[in-house]
């Protein structure tokens, strides 16, 4: 099924994303937790693809094995040093097993890069286009509360996400964020600039302390002082920890539903149980969170 047309819907929604493996040597127990993931049936599941397609044809396998399951799948593809022959080859092959949703990104610059100018597809918009133009995909795309880090101002940032929204995109899914009034300014600041789609807030359970710190120089989010005391306290109790990241994601959920955002995407690390104990938290809140 689409996502624009989950979207569309006018109920809330939950949806789960995982990463495929990086070898053939784990590919097997790496699918044995996404298809366990897909067992609690999300409204989708999106999977990420390695840094310059690095696992182009592993994140093709583990979202056909996912459409397979009954779930909607949602491919990222990143442009990063791709040419156009590329890039519809992937396209062909994620048709080919079932794929019907692509989240279409850049991708980060490779180290010691820092400008885009001579690459076929400098930004998303650009890949977002030739999708388009190529075959009857629903194309999603990233989008960053606390701005993008190459931008130099979140205004600019936003103008950007109008112009891939105007190039097709159908929906967008924020960089994940611990702190919703960011969200909500952003949300406001992203309406105002004219753009219209469905956006799907990114939240993260972060289950390790060493995960947290890695999180904080990758996307520079800020880090409520709430959560901080929770890292101090439990950071080297793993289990008390997890718990403590579930029940911080389930209470930033809980007040993004009631002041009316719909749509929720969960950064799973594809930990099936840190998925599912967040949908039973939501069971009487989100329809596709109640048991079947
Ligand atoms: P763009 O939308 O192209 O934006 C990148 C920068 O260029 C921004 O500063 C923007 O303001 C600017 N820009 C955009 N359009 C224009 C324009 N038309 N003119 C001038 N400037 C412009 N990375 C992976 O490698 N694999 C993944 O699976 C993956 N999944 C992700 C999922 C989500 C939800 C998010 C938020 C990020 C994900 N990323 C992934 C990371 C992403 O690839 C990086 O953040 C990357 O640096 C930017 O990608 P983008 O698609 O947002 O780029």
């Amino acid at each position: 099924m689409k996502i624009s047309e989950i979207l569309n819907k006018g109920i809330p929604t939950l949806s789960l994303e995982v990463f495929p493996p990086k070898t053939a040597e784990v590919f097997e127990s790496v699918e044995k937790a996404t298809l366990e993931i897909a067992k609690l049936r999300p409204d989708f599941m999106s999977v990420t693809y390695g840094a310059a397609g690095s696992t182009r044809k592993y994140t093709t396998a583990i979202a056909g094995g996912i459409e397979k399951s009954g779930v909607t799948a949602l491919a990222h593809l990143t442009c990063v040093n791709a040419s156009e022959e590329s890039i519809k080859a992937q396209l062909n092959s994620l048709k080919e097993a079932g794929v019907e949703n692509i989240l279409a990104l850049r991708g980060d610059l490779p180290e010691g890069v820092e400008s885009t100018e001579d690459w076929v597809f400098r930004h998303a918009s650009e890949l977002v286009e030739v999708i388009k133009r190529y075959g009857d995909f629903c194309i999603g795309g990233a989008c960053y509360p606390e701005k993008h880090p190459e931008a130099s101002t979140l205004k600019e940032d936003i103008a950007n996400m109008k112009k891939k929204t105007d190039a097709g995109c159908e929906f967008l899914t924020t960089q994940m964020f611990f702190d919703n009034n960011i969200f909500y300014n952003y949300l406001y600041r992203l309406r105002e600039a004219g753009v219209t789609v469905p956006v799907i807030a990114g939240i993260m359970p972060v289950t390790n302390a060493k995960q947290m710190a890695r999180i904080i120089k990758l996307s520079q989010a800020f880090i409520p002082r709430r959560y901080v005391a929770l890292l101090d306290r439990f950071g080297n109790e793993p289990a008390a920890l997890k718990q403590a990241a579930i029940a911080y994601a389930t209470d930033q959920i809980l007040d993004l539903l009631a002041n009316g955002i719909e749509h929720i995407h969960i950064y799973t690390m594809n930990k099936p149980e840190v998925a599912a104990a967040i949908q039973a938290n939501l069971s009487e809140i989100i329809p596709s969170c109640r048991k079947q």
